[in-house]
């Protein structure tokens, strides 16, 4: 392994840990920005988190209150189809991106307070009636009590655009290095600089370090004196087939949604609970969960079963990315976080890590997500 940058010419050079769909769009966006980059990843590129998603790009459906979490979800979902279209044309695939809107039904009381909730401050949202509802997706079931019509709130397939992703930063001249865990970062004696990474095969030197490390981001950060409160936020899914078409639009109600994908697939997730790294389906949660699907669209009952999988979302305590540097480690950007959303945030997330890495000003107000909150935790609990 080379040990230091001065194979890329006069190109400034970045490492980028962890190659799901974090750390391959900030390679995608920091090669085009002029950069060497090489991505780093322990196993195979996209088999953790990002290709266990469903794929929705839920700006409306998946954000509870109004503020910047929102407004850089927002972001993201507008720069969406641009982006899939140019990852299109430099790869030769596609990420399979479906403009149809979610359907957020309510099938109880307290679902329905609280989707008229956010109507005060949600944009690109309607209330629709339940026979409006039944109108959109005829298949409902008959006890919907209405809900959020989300126009904006597409999907990609994650599978694919994970295939398009890695395509497109090979063509970029990306380096990538496949079943190479790093052990640790490296700092500078004194200063706290970030100057490479301890890898399995030795170490590595660059001018920056992106850290897109998924749930596993803390074992990295711990070394630095900075304990980021993340943990694995374990979702089953479940794929299905039908013989004629069910729904248009996702249809999504508490703890269940349904994703119809081009190949005529739906994708139906997800559960969610913390029981640490480990990601094997369980047969009674998906029992469960497909009791949920048949309720809230009846004709999935006798479906077609294709696959089940499991993956572990990198949540954190307050459900907020880390998402920029901090000033005890210059020369890491941190990108990771991304709990629920890291699909929908991919786009502005690369984004901002090129804008950090040169030094511009964010496209989004950072300080909300700053890895700093997680220092006055750490100090706090020292
Ligand atoms: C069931 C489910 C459904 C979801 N549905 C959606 C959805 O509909 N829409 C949406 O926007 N989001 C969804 N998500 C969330 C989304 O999948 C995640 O937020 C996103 O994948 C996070 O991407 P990531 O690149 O940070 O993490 P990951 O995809 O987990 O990638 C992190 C990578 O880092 C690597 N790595 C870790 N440590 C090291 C190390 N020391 N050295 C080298 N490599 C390392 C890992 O091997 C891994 O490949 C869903 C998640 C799940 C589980």
């Amino acid at each position: 392994m080379s040990t230091d940058s001065s194979h890329s010419g006069n190109k400034p050079t970045v490492i980028i840990v962890g190659g799901g769909i974090i750390g391959c769009s900030a390679a995608y966006e920091l090669s085009k920005a002029g950069f060497a980059c090489t991505l780093i990843e322990k196993g195979a590129l996209n088999q953790e988190a990002s290709t266990a998603a469903a794929g929705m790009l839920g700006a409306q459906s998946e954000t509870h209150q109004p503020g910047p979490y929102y407004e850089l979800c927002r972001l993201s979902q507008q720069l969406y189809r641009a982006w899939t279209d140019e990852l299109e044309q430099v790869s030769g695939l596609t990420g399979q991106y479906v403009a149809e809107g979610i359907v957020r039904a309510a099938l109880t009381e307290e679902d329905e307070a609280e989707l008229r909730g956010r109507l005060s401050w949600i944009r690109d949202a309607e209330w629709v009636q339940p026979a409006e509802m039944l109108k959109l997706e005829p298949e409902l079931t008959a006890a919907v009590r209405g809900g959020l019509y989300l126009p904006a709130d597409h999907h990609v397939h994650p599978v694919w655009l994970a295939k398009t992703l890695q395509a497109a930063i090979a063509r970029q001249g990306c380096t990538i290095r496949e079943w190479t865990p790093v052990i640790r970062l490296l700092t500078e004696p004194g200063s706290g600089r970030i100057r490479g990474i301890q890898t399995s095969e030795g170490p590595l030197y660059a001018d920056l370090v992106v850290l897109a490390a998924g749930a596993w981001s803390p074992a990295l950060t711990e070394p630095l004196g900075l304990s980021l409160p993340m943990f694995p936020v374990k979702g089953q899914c479940i794929s299905l087939k039908t013989e004629a078409p069910l729904i248009r639009s996702t249809v999504f109600t508490k703890g269940c949604y349904v994703v119809p994908k081009r190949d005529g697939s739906y994708i139906v997730g997800a559960t969610q609970t913390e029981a640490g790294f480990d990601k094997r389906p369980t047969a009674k949660v998906i029992g469960e969960l497909h009791a949920k699907a048949a309720a809230l669209l009846p004709r999935l009952a006798d479906a077609e079963f294709v696959s089940t999988w499991a993956g572990l979302r990198p949540g954190t305590r307050d459900a907020l990315p880390f998402l920029g540097t901090w000033d005890a480690a210059p020369g890491l950007i941190f990108a990771t976080g991304h709990y629920r959303n890291g699909i929908l945030l991919a786009p502005a997330t690369a984004r901002i890590v090129s804008e950090l890495a040169q030094g511009r000003p964010t496209s989004a107000d950072l300080a909300p997500f700053t890895p700093a909150r997680a220092a006055a935790d750490t100090a706090a609990v020292l």
